[in-house]
């Protein structure tokens, strides 16, 4: 079976769990939220968002 980004949507071999995070306006550089729930992003969404890793 094919595996997408949970993100994005793309097929990619290569996918890493992570937890999305949600970075506080008010304190730039600080998570307000975290997501209870791991997804499968791809390389290039965890470039480009921000989140945690999580351990597999
Ligand atoms: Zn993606």
């Amino acid at each position: 079976m094919e595996r997408a980004c949970e993100n994005c949507g793309i097929p990619d071999v290569e996918l890493l769990h992570v937890r999305r995070v949600y970075m506080d306006p008010d304190h730039p550089g600080e998570i307000a939220e975290t997501e209870e729930d791991p997804e499968l992003w791809c390389i290039s969404c965890t470039t480009q968002y921000p989140h945690l890793a999580e351990e597999a």
